[in-house]
Parts: C-alpha cells; sequence; structure tokens
C-alpha cells in the first residue's frame, strides 16, 4: 500500500503529477519538492510574454490556494541531494529526510552553457528560470545589442522578443539553417526570411569561438573569425536532462533518465517524467522530449501507473512556438526521411507542412492553422495513409482525408 509520494522538481511535469495522482484518487503524503523559490511556473512563457512585459510577473500554472486544496505539502527553494532507496528517503540539502513508498523525479533540465573562453563572463545569460528571464527583463533596453547564440525555438523566440522591444539582434547558428530540427529546412528557411525583413541579422554556419570582455561581455568572436559587439549575448544551444539525482542512486541513464512508456526508471519505485526522462517514442527510440504538452502527458501516464494503473504512452512529440508573429504547432519530427508536402502556400495565410513516410503520416507543422492542425494530430497519432496530392489540395478538407482512410481501414477485403 502506498502511503508517501515524493515528487521532485516543481515545473510543469511535478504540478501535472499532483494534479494527475488526485484526480485518480490517491489520498496519502504528497510531497513536491522544487528548488526555485516560485511555485510551479509556466517556464514557456519566458521567452515570449514574460521579456515582452505582457506579463508583470511569471505565470504560475496554479495559484497557491490549490496546492493547499490538493493537500500536497510544497518544499520550495530546497533542493533534493540525494535518494536513499533502500531507506525508501528523500535527502533534502540540509539534511531533512522526507519518507517516500514511490519518488518520481520530475527535474527537468539545464541549460547547456559552452566551453569556450569567456562563457562565464557576466553578461552571457541562458534563459531558463524565472530569476534568469526577470534579470534580462531589467537589464536589456531599446538599441542594445544583443547576440543570441544558437538559431533553435528558444534563440529565435528571443529574437522575435527582442527585435519587438528594439534591440539590435543577431543570430548566430552553426549549421546552415535555423530551426532545421524543429521546424524542418524548408519552414526553418522562411522563417529566418521573416526574421530577417524584420531586422534581425543572422549569421549561418557561424557559432561562438569566444566572449569578449573583461569585466563584462563587450562582443562574440564568431568560428568565422568576425567579431560581433555585443551589450548582452544569450546562449540558447540546447539543454541537458537534470539526471544527476538518478546517477547517484544508480538508476539507468542515457542522456535522460531511463524509463518504460509509463515511466518507470530501473527501480520500480521511482518513476521520472518531463524534460529529465528518456522516453520511449511511438515511432520508435527514445528521448527526452522536451516539450510542455509531453511533460504534462508523461505526468499523467506515470502518476497512473505508480497506483497501478499502467496504460502505456509511447510519446508522439508534440509542442508549439511563436516566432517573428506566427503561432507554430508540431506533431511528430518533420526533419527526418520520407516525402514533405505543403498544404497551402506560405504566404502569411494559415499552411500546413507534413512529413510521409511511405504514404503515411509521419509529422505535421501548423503555421497559423490551429484548426488543421487539430486534424493533422490525428492523421499522425493513426499513421495515416493519405494521396500526397490530395493532401496537398485545399479544395479537399482534411477532415476529409481523414475519414476516406477510417472508411478503407474498416472496409471488408476481398
Ligand atoms: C524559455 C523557454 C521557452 C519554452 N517554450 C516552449 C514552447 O513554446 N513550447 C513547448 O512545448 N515547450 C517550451 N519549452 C520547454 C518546456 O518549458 C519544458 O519542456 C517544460 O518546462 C519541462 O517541464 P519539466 O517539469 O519536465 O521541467 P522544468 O520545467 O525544467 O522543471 C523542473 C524543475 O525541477 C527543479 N529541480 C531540478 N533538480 C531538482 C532537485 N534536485 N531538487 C528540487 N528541484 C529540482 C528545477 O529547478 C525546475 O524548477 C520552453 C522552455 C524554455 C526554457
Amino acid at each position: 500500500m502506498i502511503s508517501d509520494i515524493a515528487i521532485i522538481g516543481a515545473g510543469v511535469a511535478g504540478m501535472s503529477a499532483v494534479q494527475a495522482l488526485r484526480s485518480e484518487g490517491y489520498d496519502g503524503r504528497l510531497v513536491l519538492i522544487g528548488e526555485e523559490p516560485q511555485l510551479p511556473y509556466d517556464r514557456t512563457a519566458l521567452s515570449k510574454g514574460l521579456l515582452t512585459g505582457e506579463f508583470d510577473e511569471v505565470p504560475l500554472l496554479s495559484p497557491a490556494a490549490w496546492y493547499d486544496e490538493q493537500e500536497v505539502q510544497v518544499v520550495l527553494d530546497r533542493a533534493a541531494s540525494r535518494l536513499d532507496l533502500r531507506g525508501r528517503e528523500v535527502v533534502l540539502d540540509g539534511d531533512l529526510r522526507i519518507r517516500a513508498d514511490r519518488v518520481l523525479l520530475a527535474t527537468g533540465a539545464a541549460a547547456r552553457r559552452p566551453v569556450v573562453p569567456g562563457a562565464d563572463l557576466p553578461g552571457v545569460e541562458t534563459l531558463r528560470t524565472a530569476g534568469e528571464a526577470e534579470r534580462l527583463r531589467r537589464a536589456w533596453q531599446p538599441g542594445q545589442r544583443l547576440v543570441v547564440v544558437g538559431g533553435g525555438l528558444i534563440g529565435c523566440e528571443i529574437a522575435t522578443t527582442a527585435g519587438k522591444a528594439g534591440l539590435e539582434v543577431t543570430i548566430l547558428e552553426a549549421s546552415d539553417e535555423l530551426l532545421q530540427r524543429v521546424l524542418g529546412r524548408r519552414l526553418g528557411g522562411w522563417t529566418r526570411e521573416l526574421l530577417q525583413e524584420s531586422g534581425v541579422d543572422v549569421r549561418l554556419g557561424t557559432g561562438a569561438a569566444e566572449f569578449i570582455g573583461t569585466d563584462r561581455v563587450t562582443g562574440v568572436l564568431g568560428t568565422d573569425g568576425r567579431l560581433f559587439p555585443a551589450d548582452i549575448v544569450i546562449v540558447s544551444i540546447g539543454a541537458d536532462p537534470r539526471t544527476e539525482l538518478a546517477e547517484q542512486a544508480g538508476l539507468a541513464c542515457q542522456r535522460g533518465i531511463v524509463v518504460d512508456d509509463v515511466g518507470t526508471t530501473s527501480s520500480p519505485a521511482v518513476f521520472a517524467v518531463g524534460d529529465a526522462a528518456s522516453w520511449p517514442l511511438h515511432a520508435g527510440g527514445r528521448r527526452s522530449l522536451e516539450t510542455y504538452l509531453n511533460s504534462q502527458g508523461q505526468a499523467a501516464t506515470a502518476a497512473a501507473a505508480m497506483l497501478g494503473n499502467p496504460v502505456p504512452a509511447p510519446q508522439i512529440p508534440l509542442s508549439w512556438t511563436e516566432i517573428a508573429e506566427h503561432h507554430f504547432q508540431m506533431i511528430g519530427d518533420i526533419d527526418g526521411p520520407g516525402e514533405h508536402v505543403l498544404r497551402g502556400a506560405l504566404d502569411g495565410g494559415p499552411s500546413l507542412l507534413f512529413r510521409l513516410v511511405d504514404g503515411a503520416v509521419a509529422a505535421a507543422v501548423s503555421v497559423d492553422a490551429s484548426r488543421d492542425f487539430a486534424i493533422a494530430t490525428r492523421l499522425v497519432g493513426n499513421g495515416t495513409r493519405v494521396d500526397a496530392n490530395a493532401l496537398a489540395d485545399t479544395d479537399l478538407e482534411l477532415r476529409q482525408l481523414l475519414r476516406a482512410a477510417r472508411t478503407t481501414a474498416l472496409a471488408p477485403s476481398a
């Protein structure tokens, strides 16, 4: 009988696990431990509404009263430093011990820092926490020169936000296109052009070789030998899953805490979810998905499994972003082998890009096409077989393709 559950990490995954455990009927002791000073907040807002000033304060996922209603003991500003699996305890900094029959690791990921000279100079920032976002918001002023190192999702969101705030923005991207992994080459190139039209200077094939400055960063020396003057530098070159507790406890880790498709680690008493977890994928393989919605979904799955209701849920990557005044929604991995089919014209109107593998829909990205994206998620989830020309034909409703595929699947074979 489980009577004590400890959740380590007070982010969206940790908070969603609280919600799911209580709604699954768990009425035992529940402790949520977070090393940041805030209650769980919406990390995705850091590079968007919080930096633009749309939000005065970091948006909490639930108000303080909600945690009281859920009868969860919240321990903030304290890190868990060790798991004692034999003694069934979580040890916190300062040596407080919390009893736990089951532990959920929801420790997230840490922003990666480059290992080049000057990387620890003041003014070389990363953006992962509310504290960092608030510091940046206070520091940046119109007219300042911002160099963003890394042209992925967060780097391009920051460039969008900073451009709107009147900063002069340069993106250094080591590969030959922006956003390739997230949006695919074609949409990545289109988005780059939009950013360039809005005044962002994009340097492809250029990484950071060195950060220049004595007391504070004054520029970035690119791998192309050019110097990019900077008042502020934000490094956005990815994140590494926080596996330190799991590793110390001897749990299997491989670029993330290795879990099965209900979130169980190599110890049956410990589960892991969210950015920290390397979760099996629907399309095969495994990795940390680093998305808000997958973190939520994994938390619900693991909570049910902890209580003895395992419903396997291999993950399909599902996320969104806002860049250059467009809303993108992504399902599956758009960057990969197969055929890419564009539906719509990418001229500012709603459009979708699909990736087909052997005629089956494997991934989709929507640009301002939320209604159709809902159907695209079903096409991807079912691995629906479609005709590429029909998919590209905007005179045919996407819903019709879904229906036609269902009818074919249900038809008796001759
Ligand atoms: C700037 C930014 C923008 C983003 N935008 C998007 C977006 O538009 N769309 C999208 O899908 N995703 C986005 N993401 C990704 C999304 O925010 C993450 O996938 C999600 O936050 C992961 O949730 P999590 O709870 O697993 O981890 P986290 O949110 O990282 O929370 C983990 C928490 O655990 C704490 N912790 C770690 N170790 C310990 C310990 N030993 N003891 C106690 N506490 C500990 C950490 O301090 C942290 O507070 C964005 C991320 C960032 C940084």
